[in-house]
């Protein structure tokens, strides 16, 4: 797993210890504040914790869809927008929340100001649709929960260092959350979303899914990177680097979700603990490539160079002196990649390349596979007894993930919750 370094300090500035005592991070997603009955309801949320006298710093989504309607309208004027305008456009989204939230809790007379990232001192590289957070300067956060306001800040951006808007990539806002959380050095983070934690697999797709109550950091991680949205990635790395529980639950209903903290791993550890998928990614088959040393260090040094995602990796055994290697990368990032494949640049001798965007992970996670063998095994044969040819296999030692054909994901997935003894009463 990459790890991130990044000064989260509040330069010159120190809250005061009583109020960071009682301090807490909100984020809302976007169901959660996806229209103004919602937000009304999330302002309902916020006035009950600072009545139980919270400090809160909230972050907000964009309303419902508006992130994806903004990338629609954006694409029906240019197909290769500059990144500085995508992001000036898509930080719009979540400007239209902060703003109506801050409303919403004036009406219930709860002192409130938004942010927005730049603002809230979000200071990011200058990667523009996935900057990442170099240091978070709270300063004016620091000043307004000392005055007792509500901060409100706009989720998923952020300004770079070069004082450009940035954002941070889908579903960012968890980000902005985690680090704000750090940063200030709150006691947790409320990641409130519209299923009521993190579940053994994606409640949309197995209906026997169940809720878990703790997990640990490396299994939230592992679970993020394949696939379980429901909670981003570096949001998972921010909070595992300086020691952040996270708490993933519902904004519909009040019972307690899913906790993610330092957990003991011990011999009890559930063997799997969960069951993901991703249908966003596409693979590619290099074929006929020279089977000497430096030409994949080559290959992936170009692809690199254009900050390209490279995921799961495999190499054949070579004949005639020349192998294929395949890997995977995000479906937006095929276009990118096919240009460095037929760069001109990119000696490629007699090899060719073949893209399928026909293909989808599935991968099981658990903190109790380190102790426990047969899990890869049992996998294989569940997934032959449904007929569903592997294509490639990856392994750490807490997931085993294989990109099979697209349509045989779902089947895949519920088998395999099945088989692992996941399914609910
Ligand atoms: P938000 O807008 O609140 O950030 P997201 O749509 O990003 O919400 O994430 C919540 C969604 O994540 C859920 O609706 C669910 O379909 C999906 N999801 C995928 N895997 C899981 C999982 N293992 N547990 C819970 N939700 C999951
Ligand atoms: N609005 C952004 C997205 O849809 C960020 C987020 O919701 O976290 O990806
Ligand atoms: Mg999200």
């Amino acid at each position: 797993m990459p790890v991130i370094f990044i000064s989260v300090s509040t330069p010159q500035f120190f809250l005061d210890e009583q109020i960071r005592a009682q301090l807490v991070v909100q984020k809302y997603g976007g169901t959660s504040v996806g229209t103004p009955e919602r937000i009304k309801a999330v302002a309902e949320n916020i006035a009950a914790t600072v009545k139980r006298g919270h400090s809160v710093v909230v972050v907000v989504s964009a309303m419902g869809a508006s992130t994806d309607e903004l990338i629609d309208l954006a694409d029906k004027i240019s197909k290769n927008p500059p990144g500085r305008e995508m992001d000036m456009l898509l930080t719009a989204g979540e400007r239209i929340s902060m703003a109506l939230l801050c409303m919403a809790l004036h009406e219930l007379d709860v002192e409130a100001m938004s942010f927005t990232g730049s603002q809230a001192g979000i200071i990011t590289d200058t990667s523009h649709g996935r900057a990442k957070i170099v240091e978070v300067r709270a300063k004016r956060l620091c000043e307004a929960l000392e005055k007792n306001q509500v901060c409100v800040v706009a989720g998923f951006q952020g300004v770079s260092s070069s004082a450009s808007v940035t954002t941070l990539g889908r579903g960012g806002s968890d980000t902005t959350a985690v680090a704000l959380a750090a940063a200030l050095k709150a006691s947790a983070c409320e990641i409130y979303t519209d299923v009521s934690g993190v579940y053994s697999a994606d409640p949309r797709i197995v209906d026997k899914a169940k809720k878990l109550s703790n997990l640990s950091y490396d299994e939230m991680l592992e679970i993020a990177a394949t696939g379980g949205r429901v909670l981003a990635l570096r949001a998972v790395e921010f909070a595992r680097n300086f020691g952040v529980p996270v708490h993933v639950r519902s904004s519909f209903s009040p019972e307690t979700g899913t906790w993610i903290r330092d957990e003991e791993s011990n011999m009890e550890d559930p063997v799997v603990s969960a069951v993901t998928h991703d249908t966003s990614e596409v693979k590619f088959t290099l074929e006929r490539v020279p089977d000497e040393p430096g030409v994949a260090a080559k290959i992936f040094r170009a692809l690199s160079d254009e900050k390209l995602n490279i995921d799961m990796i495999v190499q054949n055994i070579s004949t005639d002196g020349l192998t294929d290697i395949s890997f995977t990368v995000p479906a937006d990032e095929r276009i990118k990649t096919i240009a460095v494949l037929e760069d001109e640049a990119f000696e490629t001798g007699s090899m060719g390349y073949q893209s399928n965007e026909n293909v989808g992970r599935i991968s099981v996670v658990g903190a109790g596979m380190k102790s426990n063998p047969g899990v890869a095994a049992t996998m294989f044969e569940v997934l032959a007894s449904q007929d569903i040819n592997i294509q490639m296999i990856s392994t750490s030692s807490i997931r085993i993930s294989v990109v099979v054909a697209k349509e045989d994901v779902e089947r895949g997935v519920v088998a395999l919750h099945s088989a692992y003894g996941l399914d609910s009463e």
